[in-house]
């Protein structure tokens, strides 16, 4: 019987022989001769490398472009819809580069949009996807092993974002985001063949990701034929729980998944991250309802870094954000916290960490001892 997740470690060997391990071991040729047409939509949200732990490794693509080509005859599509300015992050990254290998790199923003409705209707009673991802039936998920300070980890169900509008993104991200990254994986889930492959070689530590943090060497992909179990088996790598992770946990629910066929029995590299405090932590609501009363959130760390880019101010929902010689500035009154401005700095100059996140994470210690000692 084909393993249900593959964690493979790169090691010495070269960036095909690893892609065939996975390929093999998940048995994915068949999906590969099944297909018609393929959607590869890698992470690429911002024009920071992979090395720097931020986007998928293009070699990766490269070695899974060219054994589909072995093995199939479909339109082999890589497409993504970034942050801001998809084609600059194309033309930053090298992305074209990849058409050499035997496929077409697309802008998904500039193409068509679909309407579709998700099984669950969890947030969205309708979603509109990109009509290259609808016509697929072959979507090829490849992420990057990320903390996320919003949604705790940023994988591959969190990767299936990027197939929403950008105002399918905004709206998520003020209402719910955890539903809509379920509204959105279940859809295609449910209506094409996915394939989750998660870049783990070098991935990105810290509680400012998925764009802002430590890039560590990790040296592994984690791949499966359902992006929930190859979640739940990075966040495990990572040394999170996958069930406190809310998105995971939810689409496990609603989408009955077992998160233990996940088990964490492959080998898998030490973990030697720097999650985020999850959000669905109790002491953080009560955090954000202090940091709003008393203090700004988000806030500027550091106004140094700021470029003047201008990119929090294009992606606020609200339209309540302004950059004057490098200092950021939004209607505290009008702010949803959906930090989507501070998703899309590139440099760190604005933050969502909350200046008593410190005390809540001490105090939270000192209950767990207390509790610990009273269990005993
Ligand atoms: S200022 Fe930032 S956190 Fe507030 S609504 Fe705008 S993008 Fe969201
Ligand atoms: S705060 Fe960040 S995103 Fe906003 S203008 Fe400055 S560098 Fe750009």
């Amino acid at each position: 019987m084909k393993r249900l997740v593959s964690v493979q470690r790169k090691g010495e060997r070269t960036y095909r022989e690893l892609m065939l391990s996975i390929v093999n071991g998940l048995g994915l040729k068949v999906y590969f001769r099944q297909a018609r047409k393929v959607l590869i939509k890698p992470n690429l949200v911002t024009s920071k490398s992979s090395a720097e732990g931020v986007t998928v490794d293009l070699e990766l693509i490269k070695s899974l472009v060219e054994l589909l080509n072995e093995e199939s005859k479909a339109e082999i599509v890589v497409g993504e819809a970034a942050l801001v300015n998809t084609e600059d992050v194309f033309k930053d990254l090298g992305v074209y580069g990849l058409e050499a290998a035997g496929c077409r790199v697309e802008n998904l923003e500039k193409g068509e949009w679909v309407e579709v409705r998700p099984p669950y209707s969890l947030l969205f009673e309708k979603l509109l996807v990109p009509r290259r991802a609808f016509e697929s039936d072959l979507i090829i998920d490849m992420s990057k092993m990320k903390t996320h300070e919003l949604t705790g980890v940023s994988l591959g169900l969190k990767n299936f974002f990027g197939l929403l509008s950008q105002g399918g993104r905004r709206y998520a991200h003020m209402n719910g985001v955890n539903k809509g990254i379920v509204d959105i994986y279940s859809y295609f889930e449910k209506e094409k063949k996915v394939i989750s492959i998660i870049d783990g070689l070098i991935a990105l530590s810290g509680r400012s990701g998925p764009i802002i943090g430590k890039p560590i060497e990790m040296d592994c992909v984690v791949a499966s034929t359902n992006a929930v179990l190859a979640d739940a088996a990075a966040a495990r790598i990572m040394g999170a729980d996958p069930a406190a992770i809310g998105h995971i946990r939810l689409a496990s629910e609603v989408m009955g998944i077992d998160l233990s066929e996940a088990a964490s029995d492959y080998g898998a590299p030490e973990a030697d991250f720097d999650l985020p405090l999850l959000p669905d932590e109790r002491p953080f609501r009560i955090n954000l309802w202090v940091h709003h009363k008393f203090h700004k959130y988000p806030v500027q760390k550091d106004s140094s870094l700021c470029t003047s880019c201008t990119r929090c101010e294009s992606i606020c929902p609200k339209g309540i954000v302004t950059i004057e010689n490098g200092n950021f500035d939004y209607k505290r009154d009008e702010c949803v916290h959906c930090l989507c401005c501070v998703e899309a700095c590139n440099t760190g100059a604005i933050t969502s960490r909350m200046k008593n996140e410190y005390l809540f994470r001490a105090l939270k210690r000192g209950w767990k001892t207390i509790k610990a000692y009273k269990d005993q």
